[in-house]
Formats: structure tokens, C-alpha cells, sequence
């Protein structure tokens, strides 16, 4: 293959990479469409076929056995390269295909018809294809048709796609991390590997959103994510979960490699540069690190783990890292405060006044909370969180622009 050629290919497969659909299992919204394909062309044979690097494999399938062929013989291999599609009316009468395997073999097809699938970027990934045993004639309508189903594949794929990422950071949004966290998790507890978690804040992030305006804030955001990217391994989980709150799952890291990973995405936040109009920007980031170990018993009390390393890390000075152990954990003097984010509703006067604030941290003694505006809010007032059905009398024990301090009284 020529140098060309051979990237090309590789950002193909990266592109179906990013789909996270190879090997995955049947599913009725992609059977639907197999079945659909025949039923509307009156065909015994539809896949939707994905050409990996070197096999193509079926989604979905209907009125085929295989669920995956080698490449090389593949007619989907070819139809993915057509404008709109590719129909061979007669297999035994086109060059290309009359020796084929799979024409003059199992499963004997005599036509093909075949719509690319193509990402955004024009990336052709696949096909949806469909076959029959007798040559016949496939008319224009019938393409246009099967163009438009090849669309409604692409599209369920891509939206799937965008639902798995944040579309500022490109980072897996917070759902998409859990999940694969998850099975992260699942493997390493059955099969007693080691894995890391490590949690990242962005340092004093709203001074920059309020001295820069928050377009600045959010590139620094897509740089920051950015460069942590290119400091993990493709097997690493990279996801954000919250507004400057990143989390990376390393697996088969144990802690002190991870500490490890952490400081040099430490290192590399703090060395970036980002050119704004006043001037360039630095930023830097916390880092909480956590492995697994007997103690924990699930996801969350690894990420909790990890936070509260993050924790320590800010109280400790900020641009650092602290890895968790469990004598690092809060003295019952200095309740740790979990961050959250929940809607809370403040209530005074009587319950006269109600306004809406946001709940980040909480404890059992306390909470912080944010405001539009902190003015007129006295001293003491009720605190309900709707989530968690609760209703506290709260102290400001400290104010500062937008934010609230409270203890529970
Ligand atoms: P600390 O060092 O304690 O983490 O201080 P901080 O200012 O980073 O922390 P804080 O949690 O007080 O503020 C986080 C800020 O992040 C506030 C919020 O406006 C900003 N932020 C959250 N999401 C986004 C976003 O998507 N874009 C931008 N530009 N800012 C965001
Ligand atoms: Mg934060
Ligand atoms: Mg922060």
C-alpha cells in the first residue's frame, strides 16, 4: 500500500474506531433496518457490513449465516468506495466479481447492491448492502431508497457517537465514562488486575472564565483536555466529569504508576500556553489518585477515593498531586465535604423568599453552595436539596461573590 493510501486507512479505521461498534451484539434498531432492506427490495440477503482493518463484519444480518468474512473477497470492500452505490446486476458478467469466493461459493451471490457508510468527515466506513442468488435489475429509485436507508444507519451510529462525548472537550461525557468505568472495574475485580483512578480540577478555573469571559475559559478547557490526551494510552478512560473536572481510568496501573501518569499530566497543563488576545494564559490543575484495592467495593468508592486525593491536593497547595490512603482520610473534625451538584432552593423570610442556588459540596455538617447573588440573603435560612429530600437550617459562615459558606444548625 502506498504511503497515501495507507494513512487514509488509518484514519478510516480510526474514524470506525470512534463508533466503539465492532464486536458488539445484535440490536434490534440495526435488524430493523436488514430486515427492512430486504422486505422493501424483495431480497434474501442485507447486512450491514463494517470493514475493519482485515475482516468485514455484520452489525446486523439478515439471510446470511456468517457473522464475519475475510476482507479480501469482500464486495462490500468496493461498494464502500462508490459515490452512491454500487449495483452489479449480474456478479458472473462483471470482471471484478465473476472468480469471487463468495460468487462462485457460498453464498452464491449473483447481484449486489451496495450504499456506502459514510461518517460526517467522509470517512467510509462500511456498507449496507443487499443480496440475491439471481441476477436482476436494480432501478434508480431503488438506489435512492437504499442510499437513504445507508443514511438512517450512519445516522443512528453518529448520534450514538455524540451522546458518548462532550462536545467541547472530546472527552467521554460523564454518562460514558461511568459506564465504561464500569466495565473496567467489572474485568479487573474477576481477573485481580490492577487499576488506577485519577481525578483532575482545574486550579482557580473561575478567575480565568471571570478576568478572560467564559469563550477564553473554554478554550483553555479544549486545550487542557487535549493535552492530557496525548499523555494517556488509547486503553485509558478520559472523561469529564464536571464543568473543569476531568477523570482518567488506567488499567492495569497500580497507584505508584499512576502517581506516575498524574504528574506528568500535571507537568503538561502547567507547561501549556494558550495565546489569547491580552496575552498567553497558563493555567494549572490538581490531581486526586486512587488504585483499587481491598477496600473498595465498587465504582464509587474508587472515584470517591480519588476525590478525596483531590481534595488534599488543593487543601495541600493546588498544582500537585496526592495519592489517596486510607490515613489520608478526614479527621471527624474536618468533615470531608463530597462534591456535588444538586439544586437546592434557599428559603427566608417566612417562606416568603425562595431562591434557586446550586449545591457543589456537602457534608454532614455543612455545605457550599452557589447564587447569582448572595445579596439579601440573611445570615441564617433553610437549605432543601429536592434529590436527596432533605431540608436543613443553614449559618453563611463565610460570603464571597456568587458563593455561599454554610454550616447546618
Ligand atoms: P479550585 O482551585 O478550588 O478548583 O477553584 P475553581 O475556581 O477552579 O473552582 P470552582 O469550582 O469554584 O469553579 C469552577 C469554575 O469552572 C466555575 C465555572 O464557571 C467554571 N466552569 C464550569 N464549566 C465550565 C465550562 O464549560 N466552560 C467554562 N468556560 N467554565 C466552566
Ligand atoms: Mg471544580
Ligand atoms: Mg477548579
Amino acid at each position: 500500500m502506498q504511503a497515501e493510501a495507507q494513512f487514509e486507512e488509518q484514519e478510516r479505521l480510526a474514524a470506525l474506531d470512534r463508533y466503539d461498534i465492532l464486536d458488539t451484539p445484535q440490536e434490534e434498531v440495526f435488524d430493523r433496518i436488514t430486515r427492512l432492506t430486504r422486505r422493501i427490495f424483495d431480497m434474501p440477503m442485507s447486512t450491514i457490513t463494517l470493514i475493519d482493518g482485515h475482516r468485514q463484519w455484520f452489525k446486523a444480518r439478515s439471510g446470511v449465516d456468517a457473522c464475519e468474512t475475510p476482507r479480501g473477497p469482500a464486495l462490500c470492500d468496493v461498494a464502500r468506495h462508490a459515490p452512491r452505490a454500487l449495483v452489479v446486476p449480474d456478479t458472473t458478467a462483471d470482471d471484478r466479481f465473476a472468480r469471487n469466493p463468495f460468487v462462485v461459493g457460498a453464498p452464491h451471490i449473483r447481484f449486489y447492491a451496495g450504499a456506502p457508510l459514510r461518517t460526517p468527515q467522509g470517512h467510509s466506513i462500511g456498507t449496507l448492502c443487499t443480496m440475491d442468488t439471481r441476477p436482476r435489475p436494480f432501478p434508480d429509485d431503488a438506489v435512492a431508497s437504499l442510499t437513504d436507508l445507508a443514511k438512517i444507519v450512519m445516522s443512528e451510529l453518529e448520534l450514538r457517537r455524540i451522546a458518548m462525548t462532550d462536545s467541547l472537550t472530546g472527552a467521554l461525557s460523564r454518562g460514558a465514562f461511568r459506564a465504561e468505568c464500569e466495565r473496567t472495574l467489572d474485568l479487573a475485580l474477576r481477573h485481580r488486575h490492577a487499576l488506577s483512578c485519577i481525578m483532575m480540577d482545574l486550579d482557580h478555573f473561575k478567575a480565568i472564565n471571570d478576568l478572560h469571559g467564559h469563550p477564553v475559559g473554554d478554550r483553555v478547557l479544549s486545550e487542557v483536555a487535549e493535552s492530557c490526551r496525548r499523555g494517556l494510552r488509547v486503553s485509558d478512560a478520559f472523561g469529564r466529569v464536571g464543568g473543569e473536572e476531568f477523570a482518567v481510568l488506567l488499567p492495569h496501573t497500580d497507584l505508584a504508576a499512576a502517581m506516575i501518569v498524574a504528574d506528568k499530566l500535571r507537568a503538561s497543563v502547567v507547561q501549556l500556553q494558550v495565546p489569547t488576545a491580552p496575552g498567553t494564559l497558563r493555567v494549572s490543575a490538581s490531581f486526586g489518585v486512587a488504585a483499587l484495592d481491598a477496600s473498595v467495593n465498587g465504582l464509587d468508592a474508587l472515584l470517591g477515593h480519588a476525590d478525596a486525593a483531590l481534595y488534599t491536593a488543593k487543601t495541600g497547595g493546588r498544582n500537585r498531586c496526592a495519592a489517596w490512603t486510607p490515613t489520608a482520610a478526614p479527621l471527624p473534625s474536618q468533615p470531608l465535604r463530597r462534591r456535588v451538584l444538586k439544586a437546592g432552593q434557599i428559603t427566608f423570610n417566612g417562606g416568603r423568599s425562595v431562591l434557586d442556588c446550586t449545591v457543589r459540596g456537602l457534608s454532614e455538617t455543612g455545605a457550599g453552595l452557589r447564587i447569582v447573588s448572595t445579596a439579601g440573603v440573611p445570615e441564617t435560612f433553610k437549605l432543601a436539596i429536592g434529590a436527596d429530600q432533605v431540608s436543613r437550617l443553614c449559618r453563611i459562615v463565610l460570603r464571597s461573590e456568587g458563593q455561599l459558606e454554610v454550616e447546618f444548625v
